[in-house]
């Protein structure tokens, strides 16, 4: 009968979270050899295997044991936390047997058992800090020259992935944590999110959420992962979230947001992919020049071999200053401009600026609302307020935000009314509401403008205010607002827009427009709702209109 080696990663330390194979191949087996520590996790399971358990330094024994057994024609369970081949024996276990001049179809068999390592079963009790491309890293130095290991962490950190530390300190080994949380806040933020979890799925468990600057602060041991979180991982409730991706966005009234999902896989959302067909990128040119030195004939091939790669690794050289790796990738920034609240006409100074900050990458759309919509991707959204500001161009968030729209004030007395449009502008621009919001501003009686048919309308009429409320703007059953006021005093027309807008923002339902909301309380700062849906028999549109 040929031996069997069944190399079983048990997972965390909780029965639960074992798989069913490791349980089954610990039953199969005559000896159980491990690190007593380990066998003592899994001693409740075993019936009458025979029990081989050693120190922690002793793993080079421990499978040499484990090969002679099964050699012997045992079944031999050879157990690590975790998963057998992260820091565990299952490549121990492959040198000895290659050692004795092992070979898979005539030496005994050999099963790996996959368990669940400490970076998933530590990440899952901190929220899903990994998520993202992630890397373990073992600060220990026994088996690894430490210059090595600390190339690793600055490789890692610079190159933004999240970080986990196996082996973190032990009674003898406490300043290498202290030189990894060096090495990462030479790239990283002082906040960046750091989890530290002992004894995952254990008696002893404790996990503590702290970040990079304080984790030190902290008891970290033996029995400790530490899970550092890349430039994107935030914080949500004592939760440590790494986003799948980079893709966020600049708005003016919010630093960063998050794309929505739908949002994510547009082309324009991506403009750091190396798209189809474009660029040729650092690894053909890399590819064409091998070739190229593949059939030169003069020269060492090998000097040659170097100098071209020397020349590729330049050009893929990052700008590794902390500043760069905390903004990785550029996000896109996106902002509605316009030449002014009244002012409709663009300078030539204006078009040509815009033209520059858009760029090729950026995109300008116009929009039905005396804007152009703009999207560009960069790292640095004030730089490009600034430039737009400074030649007078006036920015505003959008999305489901307080927006004016004025006429242009032909000429004459209806100026007086320019003011106070720009005070409301100043007052609620931007504000995050429910739903979009957009205010129409007529400076005449006349009301060409049709600032009737938004969702608040204002018209100046000798001196004074009319005041419509809740037009429907969109759907087959659109309509103008309702005229709620006439001959509002100039001195009050602000205060009680801003009071309308804030009882809005207060009580409206999340997507609910400001229609809607008029209809469903029925009465606004006094003004009753009256509807105004056309009296026509419209068959219903899909979507409920
Ligand atoms: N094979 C194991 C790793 C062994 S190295 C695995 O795949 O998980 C030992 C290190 O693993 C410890 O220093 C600690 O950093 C980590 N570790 C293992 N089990 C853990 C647990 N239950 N909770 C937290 N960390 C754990």
């Amino acid at each position: 009968m040929r031996g069997k080696l069944l190399v079983i990663g048990f997972g965390p330390g909780s029965f639960e979270h074992m798989t069913n194979r490791a349980m089954e191949a610990i039953k199969e087996s005559d000896y159980i050899i491990g690190y007593k520590t380990y066998v003592d996790l899994i001693k409740d399971y075993l019936t009458n295997q025979k029990i081989i358990s050693t120190g922690m330094s002793e793993e080079v024994s421990r499978a040499q044991a484990a090969v002679r057994y099964a050699e012997e024609g045992k079944t031999v369970a050879v157990i690590s936390s975790g998963d057998a081949g992260v820091y565990g024996m299952a490549g121990l276990v492959y040198e000895v047997l290659i050692e004795k001049g092992w070979k898979e179809a005539t030496g005994v068999s050999v099963e790996v058992i996959p368990g669940i390592s400490a970076i998933n079963s530590c990440a899952s009790l901190l929220g899903a800090p990994v998520m993202h491309d992630a890397c373990t890293i073992s600060l220990s130095d026994h088996l690894t020259p430490w210059n090595l290991i600390e190339k690793r962490i600055e490789a890692a950190a610079q190159a933004d992935f999240v970080v986990t530390f196996y082996n973190p300190k032990s009674g003898r080994r406490t300043r290498q944590i202290q030189e990894a949380q060096r090495i990462l806040l030479k790239y990283r933020s002082p906040s960046t999110p750091v989890g530290l979890v002992k004894s995952a799925y254990r008696d002893r468990q404790h996990v503590e959420i702290t970040d990079l600057e304080h984790m030190l602060d902290f008891d970290i041991g033996m029995l400790t992962t530490v899970v550092i979180g890349n430039s994107s991982t935030f914080l949500y409730d004592n939760k440590i979230i790494t986003p799948r991706g980079y893709q966020r966005k600049y708005t003016l009234n919010t630093t960063e947001q998050r794309l929505r999902p739908h949002e994510r896989l547009r082309h324009e959302n991506e403009p750091w992919a190396l798209h189809q067909g474009k660029n040729d990128s650092v690894t053909n040119v890399a590819v064409k020049e091998k070739r190229r030195l593949a059939t030169a004939a003069t020269g060492s091939s090998l000097e040659l071999a170097i100098e071209a790669l020397t020349k590729v690794e330049k050009k893929q050289t990052y700008d590794t200053t902390p500043a760069a790796v905390h903004h990785p990738v550029e996000s896109i920034f996106e902002f509605a401009v316009s030449p002014g609240i009244a002012n409709k006409k663009f300078t030539p100074t204006q078009l040509i600026t815009l033209a520059e900050v858009v760029g090729k990458k950026g995109s300008m759309e116009y929009t039905p609302h005396h804007q152009i919509y703009v999207k560009v991707p960069t790292a640095e959204p004030e730089d490009v307020t600034k430039k737009l500001t400074d030649v007078g161009f006036i920015l505003e968030p959008i999305g489901d935000v307080f927006q004016i729209k004025a006429c242009d004030f032909c000429e004459g007395e209806k100026k007086d009314s320019i003011p106070h449009a720009e005070k409301i502008h100043q007052k609620l621009s931007g504000l995050d509401l429910p739903k979009e919001l957009k205010l129409g501003f007529n400076g005449c009686g006349m009301a060409c403008f049709g600032a009737v048919n938004e969702d608040i309308g204002i018209v100046f009429r000798k001196g004074k205010f009319d005041l419509f409320l809740g037009a429907k703007t969109v759907g087959r059953t659109a309509h103008a607002g309702q005229p709620v006021a006439e001959g509002i005093e100039p001195d009050d027309i602000v205060e009680l827009i801003e009071n309308i807008v804030l009882e809005y923002k207060e009580k409206g339902h999340p997507n609910e427009r400001f229609f809607k909301y008029f209809k469903r309380v029925g009465k606004i700062q006094n003004f009753q709702y009256k509807d105004m849906t056309p009296k026509i028999e419209i068959e219903p549109a899909p979507c409920g209109d």
